[in-house]
């Protein structure tokens, strides 16, 4: 296989230097994204019924998941022979070392339940429970299926466009543009002062005590740094200098891509803007220490970098209510 006909299997943890715990959706799946197969119609019908292929249903962000014997939580999978057939909804993501090619199908419902525990989840749930090649494959298919969701017209002319390349395009028959999926860059980032505090924020549709890093959306003709720099002075007041980037998440919800940085504070008078931040805070250590282990403050949770991104500062897992 030459390298330049092929996406790189992601072989390599991109975890940043100092975390002990992975960023979820991020870890390496072993799943090769074969990108030069995707117009190969011959060289997908034959993977589509070779007895080892692999197939989920994606419907709706959701996927169905069923706990095994040995405590695990797996991907409900199938031979394509057992899957509903939609010829038009089937998204190719790719083999593994052993050879085996995986598929998802998106569908307007999930199959019936196969067996009592086996039950629908969204990558919320899912990125928690599920193995790095079980979460690797979700992420691809439901950023996939939002994309296709939200582009059936062509931005160019507004006619109906058609799935292409095995899901990873949508092509216009009307005037022959061809349009590949989008992907939002958003930043997150833990704001630390001079005497190494760090910023917290409560979003505005938070409940009471739940604290977490900064975000937002970079905006167009923006670099990520002054988009750094931006949403801080917006949400919380706060001039930021150094941006440093520490790691990348995707974020399927619906098509973002999180981008986690340190940025360094130059001022530390709050100011929060009352929109998307209503409350922001600065946290010594032992200030959150104490946060977290009275309860006072709740940790960000879920699958979201934010939580890595401050036990970077925090230098270890992060303290858990003790009652
Ligand atoms: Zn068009």
């Amino acid at each position: 296989m030459s390298t330049t006909s092929t996406t790189s299997s992601d072989a390599t943890a991109d975890r940043p230097i100092g975390l002990a715990t992975p960023i979820s959706l991020t870890e390496p799946s072993g799943v090769d994204r074969a990108a030069h197969h995707r117009l190969d119609e011959a060289w997908l019908a034959a993977a589509w019924s070779h007895p080892t292929t692999r197939v989920f249903v994606v419907s709706g962000g959701q996927v169905l998941i069923d706990d095994t014997a040995d405590g695990r939580t797996e991907l409900v999978m199938t031979p394509a022979f057992e899957a509903p057939v939609t010829e038009t909804h089937r998204y190719f993501l790719g083999t593994d070392d052993d050879g085996v090619s995986y598929f998802a199908l998106q569908k307007d419902t999930l199959p019936g339940r196969m067996d009592q525990s086996a039950r629908a989840a969204g990558l919320r749930e899912a990125g928690l429970l599920l193995s790095p090649r079980d979460v690797g494959l979700m992420v691809h298919a439901v950023a996939l299926e939002n994309w296709q969701r939200l582009h059936r017209f062509c931005s160019r002319c507004g006619e109906r466009t058609v799935i292409a390349a095995a899901g990873h395009i949508r092509r216009c028959q009307a005037c022959g543009a061809e349009h590949y999926p989008r992907t939002d860059p958003a930043v997150i980032m833990l704001v630390t002062d001079e005497q190494d505090r760090a910023l917290l924020g409560r979003q505005v549709h938070w409940p009471e005590g739940r604290f977490s890093t900064l975000a937002g959306f970079v905006e167009p003709g923006e670099s990520i740094e002054q988009s750094v720099r931006r949403e801080v002075f917006e949400e919380a007041g706060v001039t930021v200098g150094e941006v440093e980037y520490v790691a990348s998440q995707p974020w399927p919800f619906p098509s973002s891509l999180m981008l986690g940085f340190m940025a360094h504070a130059t001022s530390s008078e709050i100011n929060v803007d009352g929109e998307e931040i209503h409350e922001a805070r600065w946290f010594s250590r032992e200030d959150l220490r104490a946060a977290f282990e009275s309860g006072e403050i709740l940790p960000p949770y879920g699958i979201s970098i934010a939580a890595r991104l401050i036990e970077l500062w925090y230098g270890k897992p992060l303290p858990k209510p003790t009652h």
